[in-house]
């Protein structure tokens, strides 16, 4: 069927693909891709032929010029297929202009969901997982950094970032400083491939950890969220402090 199909693809391990996405990847008219290298790379793995389809590379750098044509297929009624380089499209990664673009124009938007590098961390940290907020990339200077880090030090919920190997120690350090080094938080590494890796522990204790050790490979790090004083508890002792202060008058 005609549409904008975004469709999921792997964090590592090339069977972590649905049996929908593959349908989808074999039947498309046109296969836009981040990375076209990795997406053959895929359709070769699962053993799915391009045969004469186009496979028309899609990333931040070229989206201006090549949008127009992806619109083009659909208004032609063709079915057109996205995925970025790895994971959910549009979460840190392209596709967000496309997918407005297509909306704009009245084209139907179908998802095919999967892998997200953010969920599968979540689900490993063994941090609270009723609420949680994607911060995506912080900023690469530390100043820059450091207040991003400030403006989340009160939202209510595990915090989620993607983090580069380069910086890894730099952001713990910092994570410690502007949000209190007993802060819990986990550091998950290569999720779903050969040296798959999660360091919990609080924020002082993994900034040490990754001061001493050099971390390679992809990373997501989440933060729990801080810890409020129990407002209850402040109530009851200012409104006991008040009760006395009127027994020592009368
Ligand atoms: N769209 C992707 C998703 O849904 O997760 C994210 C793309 S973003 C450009 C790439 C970042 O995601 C990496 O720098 C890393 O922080 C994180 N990431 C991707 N794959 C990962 C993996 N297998 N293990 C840990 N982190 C991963």
């Amino acid at each position: 069927a005609p549409g904008l199909y975004l469709i999921a693809t792997p964090i590592g391990t090339a069977r972590d693909i649905t049996l929908r996405t593959l349908d989808i990847l074999a039947s498309a008219d046109v296969i836009a891709a981040e990375d076209t290298r990795s997406l053959r790379k895929l359709l070769d793995i699962h053993g799915i032929a391009l045969g004469e389809r186009p496979l028309i590379a899609y990333h931040d750098h070229n989206g201006d010029r090549v949008r127009p044509r992806l619109i083009q297929a659909l208004e032609a009624g063709k079915s057109v297929v996205y995925a970025s380089e790895a994971g959910t499209p549009m979460v840190a990664d392209p596709g967000y202009d496309l997918a407005r673009a297509a909306v704009a124009e009245g084209h139907t938007l179908i998802s095919a969901p999967g892998p997200s590098a953010a969920i599968t961390a979540l689900t490993l940290a063994g941090l609270p997982t009723d609420r949680f907020f994607f911060a995506g990339f912080l900023p690469n200077t530390a100043g820059r950094r450091k207040t991003a880090l400030q403006e989340l030090a009160e939202v209510p919920g595990t915090l989620i970032f993607y983090e580069s190997p380069k910086r890894i120690a730099a952001m713990l350090r910092d994570a410690a400083q502007v949000l209190g080094g007993a802060r819990r938080a986990a550091v998950c590494r290569e999720l779903t491939k050969k040296f798959e890796e999660v360091l919990r522990g609080t924020l002082d204790e993994l900034a040490a950890t990754c001061a001493e050790r050099t971390l390679k490979g992809e990373i997501v790090v989440l933060i729990d969220r801080g810890h409020l004083p129990n407002i209850r508890e402040v109530d009851l002792d200012s409104a006991l402090n008040e009760a006395l202060q009127g027994l020592s008058v009368r």
